[in-house]
């Protein structure tokens, strides 16, 4: 399976708000063993949030959109959604009534809190107001991380893919020196090899069966400087 994330906000443009969310999606889905192949961050702009999300529907299986729900005037995912399914947006019946049951009559409610693509199938915001929705492929998500977080396990189980199997190993040495190694381990054995450098280098092995990612971490740490294992 695979899928596009998108996330809305000028404040993620601008390094007002760390992005989170799409770090926090982007791991929930590779540990289902989904391939994240996109994650993009547009303003808060209908036409800019429309055309992506238009274009990734088409191209992936699936496409998470989150931030840029409810009623003030910087909300508009849902509108750039609809324009997206050229669908209008309608008040959801169902969204406002589970509202209603959960202690919030209509008449608080902001105009169009309610408001979702037509045809949408509403997501209910269990640590929050605004509902989110599924149209067809694509998943709409608040923006406030705790929202989104427990709205994404409610969907969590329609995003399934190829189990996969990881160690990292962490090496005291320089990335170049590596390189060696590398390319023996790449040869040797069935598994992606990922090598981020930082304070050390972070080697992260991947692959479709546990034993082999096993056997290449132990051939790995019989070979480099071990930092320590994680
Ligand atoms: P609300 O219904 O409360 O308006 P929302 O779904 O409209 O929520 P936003 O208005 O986009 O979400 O953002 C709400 C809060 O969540 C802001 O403080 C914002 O900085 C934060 N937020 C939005 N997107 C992200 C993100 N991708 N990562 C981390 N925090 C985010
Ligand atoms: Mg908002």
């Amino acid at each position: 399976m695979r899928v596009a994330i998108v996330t809305v906000g000028d404040e993620l443009l601008a390094g007002d708000t760390v992005n989170t969310n799409a770090a926090w999606l982007g791991r929930q889905l590779a540990e289902r063993g989904v391939d994240v192949e996109r994650s993009t961050t547009v303003p808060d702009r209908v036409a800019d949030i429309a055309s992506v999300v238009d274009e990734y529907r088409e191209r992936y299986d699936a496409v998470l959109v989150t931030g840029g729900l409810g009623p003030t005037h910087d909300d508009l995912t849902m509108d750039a959604v609809a324009a997206a399914f050229d669908v209008p947006v309608t008040e959801n019946g169902a969204a406002l009534e589970w509202l209603a049951e959960n202690g919030y009559a209509r008449q608080d409610l902001a105009e169009g809190t309610a408001d979702i693509p037509a045809g949408a199938e509403p997501l209910h915001n269990e640590e929050g107001v605004a509902p989110g929705c599924v149209i067809e492929n694509v998943y709409v998500l608040p923006g406030v991380p705790a929202e989104m977080e427990a709205m994404f396990a409610s969907v969590a189980d329609r995003f399934a893919g190829t189990e996969t199997h990881v160690a990292f190993v962490a090496a005291a040495e320089p990335e170049s020196a590596l390189i060696d190694r590398f390319a023996q381990l790449r040869e040797q054995f069935d598994v992606q090899v990922g090598s981020y450098p930082g304070e050390h280098v972070r080697v992260k092995l991947q692959g479709d069966e546990e034993r082999v990612v096993q056997e290449a971490a132990a051939w790995l740490r019989d070979r480099v400087d071990i930092v320590e294992e994680e």
